[in-house]
């Protein structure tokens, strides 16, 4: 094989075509879009109402095994199999949610894909972008100095300084945020209490622009938002505060999706990201609305493995906008097999067929959950370099024996051509299921209890004995019956490197619980946040962060973007 260049290299040297051409090529006008610069635009609220009554096109989603720190290759598989379906002339768009600083800045890098199937301009993608993060960011933020103003201001509506869950955010790993304390200096400087910031991607109004279609519903979904309780215990809203119409004003440019390419011209709709192990994991609504009305076919991702991003994609992004998946993509690659097989990270470039058969266990977990959402799947193994013949060929055959429909996939190295295998497998399967009328089958129910759908998601999808509630989770779970709250679906926070809520259990964890800490209730998103295991809202930086490689010459021009 010959040598690659590094990602930001290949998207530097790539030939854009003007954001007004790939508009028209999905049937956009210049009065469609607004364009930011040349190579990105925003689309105009009017094209989905006015698209609502064409009939919808197919939507394939790409899920994963449980990934190394790395990331397993989600984003290259989805945007080279959109530029794999549009090279057999299949008219596609790829979906995909907009990188944060965090991730970016800390280990795993961007999201813009990586090698020939890449989204443009990848480095305005990683970074700033067309501000939609800044904007989610400021309106919580608001939200935020409108609180504590609120109870400086003499605290007409009673609200307990000690029973604010309304926290501050910032588009960063930062773990000295994680607590704070507010309002130190006196009374001139506001009623001092305890606080802490989150990551921007777990802010509930990242999860709300996520959900809702158009302004009408943001605004509705901001009002609800719980922002903590009075003394008498009782929930305060947004509403309660009046600040529901500020905080959509800040949100109107950042509802609408955004249009970018990738490498080959395919168009892309990269909207919303709130990440998959601490919210709800997928893209705007708005967004894959609007791609199912443009195209035949629309490739999305949701976020690390399928315990996660797929599991709260089909449980609460799929009842909510009422989409049902005609495929589903699983991601999986022989260097986190060999890990969930027992191998040290430093050691998986090397062969080692017997760690391979070992991992295994962990993308078979995977499949038959996708199998007990009642959805068609392909397995996309996807190359890297490093893989060896003698280990494809056995991955390939256990996929064949398991009756698992399988795809070599070489988007990375070699763009939409190396995804036809993939799209050519997936494509048979997305007709029978037409044919078939088969409807995707949900986890658990809304109108059952916490309880019930926390047990449904925990043995069902994660292959768990049982869960355990901590004394907090269970006092929680009384209010929240009393509040009326029961029947939201939840949307579980855990670690995505294990099935379990345990990082270091790889593979398949057998006979394991799964221990609810506490709750956070996201009443404007509409469900409630089950937190496990120790997974932080905040993540930190490692100790050799992507940003010590990051630089920019005289002329503006990146490098260290990944
Ligand atoms: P995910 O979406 O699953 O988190 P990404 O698609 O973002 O993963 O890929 C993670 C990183 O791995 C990116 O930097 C990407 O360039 C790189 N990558 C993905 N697939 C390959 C491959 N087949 N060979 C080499 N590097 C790859």
């Amino acid at each position: 094989q010959t040598k690659i260049e590094d990602d930001i290299t290949i998207a530097q040297q790539a030939k854009m075509k003007r954001i007004t051409d790939i508009a028209a090529s999905i049937g956009l006008s210049v009065d469609d879009i607004e364009p930011y610069g040349h190579y990105k635009a925003k689309i105009n609220g009017t094209v989905l109402n006015r698209l609502r009554t064409k009939p919808d096109g197919k939507l394939i989603l790409v899920t994963a095994i449980n990934p190394t720190p790395a990331g397993e290759g989600k984003s290259t598989v989805t945007v080279g199999l959109g530029q794999a379906l549009n090279r057999l002339g299949h008219k596609t768009i790829v979906a995909l949610r907009e990188p944060s600083l965090g991730p970016t800045m800390g280990i795993k890098g961007g999201a813009a894909g990586g090698g020939y199937s890449q989204v443009l301009p990848m480095e305005d993608i990683n970074l700033h972008f067309t501000g939609d993060l800044h904007a989610i960011t400021t309106a919580n933020n608001a939200l935020a100095a409108m609180i504590d103003n609120h109870i400086h201001q003499g605290n007409e509506l009673g609200i307990d300084s000690r029973r604010v869950i309304w926290k501050r955010v910032v588009d960063l790993n930062d773990r000295a945020l994680r607590k704070v304390i507010i309002g130190l200096g006196g009374p001139l400087q506001g009623v001092p209490r305890e606080d802490g910031f989150d990551i921007t991607v777990a802010s509930e109004i990242m999860a709300i622009l996520c959900l809702s279609e158009d302004i009408d519903a943001l605004k509705a979904r901001l009002a609800q938002i719980v922002i903590g309780y009075t003394y008498t215990k009782k929930p305060v809203t947004v509403a309660d505060l009046k600040a529901q119409g500020a905080l959509t004003l800040l949100l109107k440019e950042a509802i609408k999706p955004n249009l970018v390419q990738t490498l080959e011209n395919t168009p892309a709709l990269i909207h919303g990201g709130p990440f998959a192990n601490i919210a709800h994991g997928c893209n705007s609504l708005a967004a894959t609305k609007l791609s199912l009305k443009l195209a035949d076919y629309t490739v999305t991702e949701a976020g690390f493995g399928a315990d996660l991003g797929a599991e709260k994609f089909l449980n609460i992004k799929a009842r909510i906008g009422q989409l049902d998946p005609s495929a589903v993509v699983i991601v999986a690659t022989i260097r986190a097999l060999k890990m969930h097989g027992g191998v040290p990270k430093d050691q998986l470039k090397q062969e080692n067929v017997d760690a391979l058969l070992n991992g295994l266990k962990n993308l078979e977990k995977h499949a038959q959950t996708i199998q007990g959402f009642g959805l068609p799947f392909v397995i996309a193994v996807n190359r890297f370099v490093t893989d060896t013949d003698a280990e494809i060929k056995v991955l390939m055959d256990w996929c064949e024996k398991q009756g698992f429909p399988v795809a070599l996939t070489e988007v990375w190295a070699k763009g939409g051509a190396g995804g036809e295998d993939l799209a050519n497998t997936l494509l048979p399967l997305i007709e029978a299921k037409t044919l078939l009328n088969t409807k995707l089958t949900h986890t658990y129910e809304l109108e059952q209890t916490i309880e019930e759908k926390l047990h449904a998601i925990a043995t069902k999808v994660y292959g768990a004995s049982h869960v355990e509630l901590s004394s907090k989770a269970q006092k929680q779970i009384a209010e929240f019956k009393k509040n009326g709250w029961e029947h939201l679906p939840i949307c579980m926070a855990k670690t995505q490197y294990s099935l379990s809520d345990d990082p270091t259990k790889l593979g398949r964890p057998q006979e394991f619980s799964i221990t609810i800490r506490e709750f956070k209730p996201s009443i404007g998103a509409g469900f409630i946040v089950a937190l496990t295991g120790d997974v932080m809202t905040m993540p930190g930086l490692p100790k050799i962060p992507s940003a010590l490689a990051m630089d920019v010459d005289a002329e503006g021009k990146a490098v260290g973007l990944f």
